[in-house]
């Protein structure tokens, strides 16, 4: 196995972080005792006594990036080595339930000792419970399960039901169920590893590194910059972790066997069709852009999208600063302003029928759909229907909600001569065949 010997900087230049090395670990879910009562408050640089008596530390500065490039060209089961063998027991694999079971596996591999937690959100599937428990059989391991706070989880559920992420947005639900139970594990940890691959979202995965200062969380120092984030998947196909996982005869959870593939919590997680990304089966009604349960935001850039495009001939485009490029871009297709959907929507009888998709540049699921789309309206040129697109995101998300029936990207409506308000095709399938089937019947 290669060794990768930690590079020494001086000073902490973006992507370093100056690190604690501690001896001991602590569990993930401690939390140092109370005061006593009469004791006087205490100052918030000071540790536990009995923490400072057991912990010995060094400084290190460990630049992540540069780190990062080095294992390139390294083997998962290098990289979760070299993880392993910087952070001992002061490291934990993020296990969901899924796939990312192979981590475990490298880990065992590794020879040395490791730690696993889990969030149980409480609406988990039963395969999911099950399949932790086959884990824990297999390898002989107590996977740490975080659990959300009770009283949140309540006022949540009472207040708006068992399923207001439908009607709201995840974030809500997520955030009590899974970020904050996150939050508390990873206080107790300076580094964790995770199985985001990049081919999982080309939404928002597209650039994770292989290691990295985590940008969203911190650990048990304290301080963005206290936890390190490794993904040592980060560049591997799921097929070669399928291969991988068959081949070692890992235990899998019965899910995927029914056709899901990416697996969260059971309202929020469906089955995908072959062909389809697996990302569609997970918050099925929103943009693919929030297509991010919280656990991994930093994936998600400040203006909410992706930086890089794919052009639908596969070369890659890189948004701009304050735009994206555009996508659907054929003379057949016309671009909608917000005057053009407003006179559309006005209209009672039109001359022409049109199709018009909403659309935002950045999803992959737009993306996706551009070949098919376009070949489609190629197809309509000169049929007397129209095609248009108007892109919906941004300022004009909210109106396109309210009048358009926009639900997630990309969203397919169609205004028939003679009525006023459009009909939203109904379906993901998103082939010519059935986009036209569509059309024939309503034109
Ligand atoms: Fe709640 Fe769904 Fe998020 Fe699970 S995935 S925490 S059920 S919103």
């Amino acid at each position: 196995m290669k060794q990768f010997e930690p590079s020494i900087a001086q000073s902490t230049a973006i992507g370093a972080s100056r690190g604690r090395r501690w001896v001991v670990s602590r569990p993930i879910y401690a939390a140092a005792p109370p005061p006593p009562a009469t004791a006087p408050p205490p100052a918030a640089a000071l540790p536990h006594a009995a923490a400072v008596a057991a912990v010995e530390e060094e400084e290190v500065v460990v630049d992540y990036e540069k780190l990062a490039k080095g294992l390139e060209s390294a083997s998962p089961l290098e990289i979760v080595d070299e993880a392993l063998k910087r952070f001992g027991g002061d490291i934990a694999i993020a296990f969901s339930g899924a796939e990312d079971v192979a981590l475990i596996e490298y880990a065992r591999l590794t020879g040395r000792p490791f730690r696993v937690f889990s969030l149980d959100t409480g609406r988990l599937n039963p395969e999911t419970y099950r399949f932790f428990d086959a884990v824990e059989k297999h390898y002989g391991i107590h996977i740490e399960y975080m659990f959300p706070d009770a009283v949140e989880v309540q006022g949540l559920v009472r207040s708006k039901g068992l399923f207001s992420f439908y009607e709201d947005g995840h974030q809500e639900c997520c955030s009590i169920r899974k970020v904050r139970p996150l939050k508390r594990a990873l206080k107790g940890l300076r580094a964790w590893i995770t199985g985001q691959r990049k081919d999982q979202s080309p939404g928002t995965r597209a650039h994770i590194p292989l290691v990295q200062v985590d940008p969203s969380f911190e650990g048990m120092g304290g301080g963005i910059g206290s936890l390190i984030k490794w993904n040592p998947l980060a560049t591997v196909e799921g097929k070669d972790i399928w291969n991988f996982i068959r081949t070692m005869g890992v235990p899998v959870n019965l899910l995927h066997s029914q056709g899901y593939v990416s697996i969260g919590c059971e309202p929020c997680t469906r089955p995908v069709l072959p062909g389809q990304h697996e990302r569609e089966g997970r918050w099925w009604w929103e943009d693919a852009k929030a297509k991010e349960c919280g656990l991994h935001k930093g994936n998600i850039n400040a203006n909410g999208s992706q930086e890089v495009v794919i052009n639908r001939d596969g070369a890659l485009r890189t948004n701009s600063v304050n735009g994206v490029a555009d996508i659907f871009e054929t003379q057949a297709i016309v671009n909608l302003h917000r005057q053009g959907i407003d006179n559309l929507l006005k209209l009672e009888n039109r001359v022409e029928p049109w199709l018009v998709v909403l659309y935002a540049p950045w999803c992959g699921f737009c993306q996706g759909m551009e070949t098919s789309f376009v070949e489609l309206a190629e197809k309509l040129s000169g049929s007397g229907v129209k095609v248009g697109k108007f892109r919906a995101d941004g300022d004009q998300k909210q109106f396109a909600q309210k009048e358009l029936r926009l639900g997630s990207f990309p969203t397919i409506i169609f205004f028939p001569k003679h009525a006023s308000r459009p009909v939203k095709y109904p379906s993901e399938r998103r082939d010519v065949d059935s986009l036209l089937a569509f059309v024939n019947a309503l034109r």
